[in-house]
């Protein structure tokens, strides 16, 4: 029997607002894709109260009858992340794919397919699309840039400029400027340290807001800020600047081969021995844990410790190699195998391939309707201009005309806008627990110590033991390695295991192998590659 679905639509939150498209836009693209698609839709539940009130009627009811649906059904949605708003919704979606009440998920924007790796995913785009977009939200804010595509500076002048009301961008401010100038002309000829640049600086009036000599971190992105160059560098990307610079590209690059020369001896060699120093705090005082050398056992070792600068503390010695070992260990629990690797990076390019290909035909769909739209214009007017028809009604008409215009258009850049948004963060954090794999395996301390700072969180040094959380996504991972220990220890209980815990384990694995070659699936079921945790069967 074919599946029938319900269709789900949630306006966005109020943080949202802007990047989400609008409840009409959703059914609008949700009516067409299921038409594409021959999506038998049975039913719509349509969330328009606002993200402030926390329950989700609609949402809840809809579970609701999914549950006491007879038949397994499926759920449409734009995206996940319309569908579930936090991981716990997630998992109540999960939950009844687990227990066969969903029997399938389609979005025109995310593609699931009923596996471990795409109930992972799934996971993943359920708790973490937020954290995308979180990501993203700053940089899409459509004002900003418009006007950054104009070349013009999005918000308060940077010191040196000014912020012209009329012209809404900015200029060198004529005082400012010039101090910002000559600033930067003595610093490059090396005639200034940080410290002596500010007090030469505060001589001139230029202070912070508390009334002090500038701090040198400020200076130091003074010295290094392109908009003097009339470049705006934005989210890593640059734009021409259409303002007058104030800096010469020589004397910019001048004062920056300066600051690199004078930042390189303050990089004491001490350092560079204790590679986990500023890593952790003591989980007992919340002091800084610090790192020195001491003899013991006939030999030297490099040991950390609380500096105990805060006060009583009880806290003992960790010698640097077991305190490596403890970090290896944590890593481990969020490495993914290089097979998994591969196949989920083979998976996402196919995802992003289904995503291009969607949205190029969409966009091409919606050029053509935007085309007929101004040829109808285009008719009224020579028909009115003709004398065929009164100026009532072309009024009335032209009005229509050009409010569908700009509603295709708003759709058309809606599109380009989501493009891929999740593709790129979901690729990088794949790759990245792959490269955990890579540096639990290693004796790169400094890499192991960037990584534990990128994704660990609330680091602290307790009992001769390492703790930390994982951050989000990362903490996925762990958790879903436990799951799927869970579901294989579950199942083997002698007759205790129903069918629908059984059911996702083999036909799980032969979906995802679908289109490969037997010889290949024989050897990611063999893998000695595959960790413990990871394999299914073991
Ligand atoms: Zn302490």
């Amino acid at each position: 029997m074919k599946t029938k679905y319900f269709l789900y639509a949630r306006k966005s939150t109020e943080n949202e607002e802007r990047q989400v498209m609008s409840i009409d836009a959703q059914l609008v693209e949700l009516a067409e894709y299921a038409k594409r698609e021959e999506i038998e839709i049975v039913e719509k539940f349509i969330e328009s109260k606002s993200a402030k009130n926390p329950g989700r009627e609609i949402f809840n009811k809809m579970m609701t009858k999914v549950q006491e649906s007879k038949n397994p059904v499926g759920l449409l949605a734009w995206h996940p992340d319309r569908l579930a708003r936090n991981s716990i919704d997630g998992g109540q979606i999960i939950y009844s794919i687990d227990t066969g009440k969903i029997s399938s998920l389609r979005f025109p924007t995310f593609w699931f397919e009923p596996t471990p790796q795409g109930l992972f995913m799934l996971q993943v785009a359920f708790g973490q699309s937020k954290y995308y977009s979180d990501n993203l939200s700053e940089n899409v804010k459509r004002g900003i840039r418009q006007k950054l595509r104009q070349g013009k500076w999005p918000g308060l002048a940077p010191f040196g400029y000014i912020n012209n009301l009329k012209t809404k961008n900015i200029e060198p401010d004529p005082v400012k400027s010039k101090i910002v100038k000559k600033a930067f002309e003595e610093f490059a000829q090396g005639k200034h340290t940080l410290k002596s640049l500010s007090e030469r600086l505060s001589f001139w009036g230029v202070v912070n807001k508390a009334g002090k000599p500038m701090v040198k971190a400020t200076l130091q992105r003074i010295l290094t800020n392109p908009i003097y160059l009339g470049i705006i560098v934005r989210n890593g990307e640059s734009y021409e600047g259409n303002f007058e610079p104030i800096i010469s590209r020589t004397i910019f690059e001048a004062a920056r081969k300066v600051l690199k020369q004078r930042a390189r001896p303050r990089k004491s060699k001490k350092r560079h021995n204790f590679p986990f120093v500023g890593l952790l705090t003591c989980g007992e005082c919340g002091g800084a844990i610090t790192a020195q050398w001491a003899k013991g056992n006939g030999g030297l070792y490099r040991y950390y410790r609380c500096t105990k600068k805060l006060g009583k503390c009880s806290q003992r010695y960790l010698l640097e190699d077991l305190l490596a070992e403890q970090i290896k260990q944590r890593l481990q629990k969020v490495a993914l195998c290089e097979n998994w690797t591969k196949k989920m990076l083979a998976k996402i390019d196919e995802w992003e391939k289904e995503k291009i290909q969607f949205s190029q035909s969409s966009a091409q769909n919606l050029n053509l309707k935007i085309e007929k739209t101004k040829q109808k214009l285009d008719k009224l007017v020579n028909a009115f201009l003709d004398g065929t028809i009164e100026k009532e009604i072309y009024l009335v008409k032209k009005d229509e005309l050009i409010k569908t215009k700009t509603e295709l258009q708003q759709r058309k850049s809606d599109f380009k806008r989501k493009g891929n948004n999740w593709i790129e963060p979901l690729r990088n954090w794949i790759n990245t627990a792959y490269y955990a794999k890579k540096i639990a395996l290693s004796k790169d301390f400094m890499e192991m110590k960037s990584l534990v700072e990128k994704i660990g969180t609330n680091r602290r040094l307790m009992d001769k033991k390492i703790l930390f959380e994982f951050i989000k996504p990362f903490n996925l991972i762990p958790e879903f390695k436990a799951k799927i220990g869970e579901i294989s220890e579950r199942s083997p209980a002698a007759g205790g295991a129903s069918e629908a815990l059984n059911r996702p384990k083999e036909s799980q694995r032969l979906v995802w192998q679908g289109r490969q070659d037997s010889n290949l699936q024989h050897e990611l079921l063999e893998s000695p590659a595959l960790p413990l945790e990871l394999r299914p069967y073991a």
